[in-house]
């Protein structure tokens, strides 16, 4: 069997890590990576293959810095020319990105089986580009693996139990890797102290909103007055914070940082804040609160557990929030939200077993 695997972005180099490796335990199967290029800066792609030593991409396509629609035009055509070269039996995307959807329009053109990892996930904000992006893929998708009941439950109500596809529980590909990596995790070089929090911003929603970044930043600048918040900083939203001339005097930021550190900082932290959609998962696997700078969340599961408390981008309910000195609180073992890390090891016996 051959698998053509699209990454393009970080949080899919750490999720497509799990699956190449278990992937690399069947002698019968050949797996191709195409990397886009949508991150290529060494700390946002480089540095995860080479520490999570998944194999190097057999094609990088080198696209970046383009407009939504120029970016998923351009994708579209370098990936068809590269699966019709390859002729794949599967295609597999995975999240909810632009090189997601190219590779989705690919395989149904082509007429190549695709296999979307982390399936059935909305927000129900179709403003999102997010949001767009995973409906279109899960329309065209052959195997459909959600990670949650929720997002299972999501599909049901669109109707999919009439279309011809096959909806799979396989847990979160990201579990897999959270406890994989845990044990190489060692402290980064950093100014770190006992007690810190761990701040990530980078969803356009945010970083495109002057009113909402200038709110948020005034919010987590006021808390490192008497907590060091550490951040480790997105490419986009240095730039922003450059041009808007925001301040972030107190904040201890830091150049984006592999997996391996953040596994590290997500493992110590004191509490998480975050746009991000993985941490939010993280946090919970790590045991850890998050407060989430944003309005909905494709993991609905864990603000109705309290592991999370959705608080959008207001500076006055942050600190609020924040000052209710919120705790993670829930018995971890009880719960089996995401699966048990074994979503890649489900994702290639379905793939091996599918007519
Ligand atoms: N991450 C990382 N280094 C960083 C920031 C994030 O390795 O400096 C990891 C994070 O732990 C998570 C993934 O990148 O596994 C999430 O990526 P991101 O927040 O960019 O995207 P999202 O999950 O929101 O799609």
């Amino acid at each position: 069997m051959k698998i053509l695997t699209i990454v393009g972005a970080r949080p899919q180099f750490i999720k497509a890590g799990s699956v190449s490796r278990e992937i690399a335990k069947h002698k019968n199967i050949k797996e191709i990576i195409v990397h886009t290029g949508q991150h290529y800066d060494t700390n946002m792609s480089d540095i995860f293959f080479d520490e999570m030593k998944i194999s190097k991409p057999n094609y990088n396509l080198n696209i970046n810095g383009l407009s939504h629609g120029a970016m998923t035009g351009q994708m579209i055509e370098k990936i068809e020319e590269v699966v019709l070269k390859e002729n794949p039996d599967w295609i597999m995307v995975y999240g909810d990105t632009n090189s997601t959807l190219a590779g989705a329009i690919v395989s149904s053109k082509l007429h190549i089986k695709l296999a979307h990892i982390e399936a059935g996930l909305r927000s129900f904000n179709m403003k999102m580009p997010e949001e767009v992006n995973r409906i279109l893929t899960d329309r065209v998708s052959n195997i459909l693996f959600c990670p949650t009941d929720t997002a299972i439950q999501n599909l049901q109500n669109e109707g999919y139990k009439n279309l011809d596809c096959k909806i799979v529980k396989s847990g979160d590909v990201m579990q897999d890797g959270a406890i994989f990596y845990k044990e190489f995790a060692t402290k980064p070089m950093y100014n770190i102290k006992d007690s810190y929090i761990l701040c990530t911003i980078h969803r356009a929603e945010n970083t495109d909103n002057k009113e909402r970044l200038k709110s948020i930043f005034e919010a987590i600048n006021t808390i490192a007055k008497e907590k060091q918040v550490i951040l480790p900083l997105h490419p986009r939203t240095k730039n922003i914070i450059n041009k808007l001339n925001i301040d972030t005097t107190n904040l201890t930021i830091i150049d984006p940082v592999g997996y391996l550190d953040m596994v590290w900082l997500i493992d110590h932290c004191e509490l998480v804040m975050s746009d991000s959609g993985g941490l939010q998962k993280e946090a919970y696997f790590f045991e850890k609160q998050c407060i989430t700078l944003r309005d909905e969340t494709e993991w609905v599961e864990l603000i109705e557990i309290g592991a999370n408390i959705l608080v959008g981008a207001n500076k006055d309910k942050i600190l609020e929030t924040y000052k209710r000195n919120p705790k993670f609180n829930i018995k971890n073992s009880t719960l089996n939200l995401y699966g048990d890390g074994k979503a890649s090891e489900n994702i290639i016996k379905e793939l091996l077993d599918y007519e």
